[in-house]
């Protein structure tokens, strides 16, 4: 078919064509003399993207569940008691792992499309006398609702306790999209996966840890080998990999840290809460709603929107696919055939975002959703036509 296929599923998203074209290099020989002078300013810089000050973070040839085991495998041990939360199939999954790693979880179930529940974790830990609560977690961003959950209350919550649990966030659809502030929220473990918002192929996984977490790592009892913070430490600090890093994933890392610097972090997050409010504009004049149930829940990396009763989301998808040449996010587990999603995070602008609601608009319609052609889309070039600047322009 002639034309581009658009990809606007949360992960993997849409790659610069300068971060694509920095990966089509020759092998390289990662021993050399010289590679340590490409990687130590990478390490310096995926840093400020965590905005992590005084901690270091890990890249391994993973995704981002790759950085979810290195986590737990090095800076816990089993039998030890966690405080996780689950409200959709990413949090779900996080709480899978925990338990196949032997930790104790004390699970709290909240309802699909809320997030973190801030003040049932300030009373787990205020009860929590003996401190036996090792770690609290939370997901930053449920990709499968569409839920951004509030890091900095969690962080409040503990500090309210004086409670000293460690504190894991998965941010991998978050970091480098959302406002995430590592050192200042106290996050001990923080992960995130390139293929996001770090607008690179899948393939790395990365961990932002605290100096606490690297504490905690020493007297963590686990077999650990591939994750090793122990090995990649020894190797990292001279400029090295414990093994064969994926360098091309690299050479398009370092491109990609580069256009998060020149857009500015906060640019980055101001872009993405215009791009998601366009696609919120769309969903009220479909006269559907989002998955996240309150708008101190909205997303501004994913939507996940509601169809009507008796549609199939999945048909919504299919023909997107299909008939347009789209590609929009499945509803996964809980909510598979209920809702779509449409992910709005990493390298893209309004008339990206207008294809997509113009593809979801009519794979709707085609699918039998009572809407009005034109009016989503509608709703969202007035609100990016009314509150755009000229200084995209400006900036090329
Ligand atoms: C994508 C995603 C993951 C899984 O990351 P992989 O890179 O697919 O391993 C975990 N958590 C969240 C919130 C995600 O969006």
């Amino acid at each position: 078919m002639a034309g581009f296929n658009h990809l606007f599923i949360p992960g993997p998203t849409n790659i610069p064509e300068q971060v694509r074209q920095a990966m089509n290099v020759p092998m390289e020989d990662m021993r050399a003399p010289s590679f340590p002078k490409f990687t130590l300013p990478l390490f310096e810089d995926i840093r400020k993207v965590f905005r992590n000050v005084t901690g270091r973070v890990f890249i391994y040839p993973s995704s981002g569940t790759g950085a979810w085991e290195a986590a737990m495998e090095n800076v816990l041990s089993p039998g030890d008691r966690v405080l996780m939360s689950r409200f959709g199939q990413f949090s779900h999954l996080w709480v899978d792992m925990a338990e196949r790693f032997g930790l104790h979880v004390d699970l709290i179930d909240c309802e699909w499309g809320t997030g973190v529940p801030v003040e049932i974790y300030a009373e787990r830990l205020h009860a929590d006398h003996g401190h036996r609560i090792k770690a609290v977690f939370a997901t930053h961003n449920e990709t499968a609702t569409g839920v951004t959950s509030d890091i900095a209350g969690v962080r409040a919550a503990l500090d309210a306790a004086k409670h000293p649990a460690l504190l894991f966030v998965d941010g991998v659809s978050s970091i480098g999209s959302i406002d995430f502030r590592q050192e200042e929220w106290g996050v001990d473990c923080a992960v995130s996966g390139s293929q996001k918002g770090f607008m690179l192929p899948a393939g790395l996984g990365f961990l932002s840890v605290s100096g606490k977490a690297l504490e905690a790592s020493k007297q963590a009892q686990h077999h650990r080998c591939f994750f090793s913070f122990e090995d990649m430490i020894k190797a990292n600090d001279t400029g090295y990999f414990p093994y064969t890093p994926a360098t091309q994933l690299l050479r398009g890392l370092r491109v990609s840290l580069d256009l998060i610097a020149e857009e500015g972090l906060e640019a980055i997050f101001a872009r993405h809460h215009r791009m998601a409010e366009g696609v919120r504009k769309a969903v009220d004049a479909w006269e559907l709603r989002l998955c996240a149930k309150e708008p101190k829940w909205h997303s501004d990396t994913v939507s996940a929107i509601v169809v009507p009763d008796g549609i199939d989301s999945a048909e919504v998808v299919r023909t997107a696919y299909g008939k347009y040449q789209t590609s929009l996010g499945v509803g996964l587990s809980k909510v598979a055939g209920k809702v779509f999603r449409i992910g709005h995070l990493g390298w893209l602008n309004e008339v990206m975002v207008c294809g997509a609601l113009a593809a979801a608009e009519m794979a709707l319609i085609d699918c039998g959703v009572k809407i009005r052609p034109g009016a989503g889309v509608g709703a969202a070039v007035e609100y990016f036509r009314q509150t755009g600047s000229m200084a995209v322009a400006k900036a090329a």
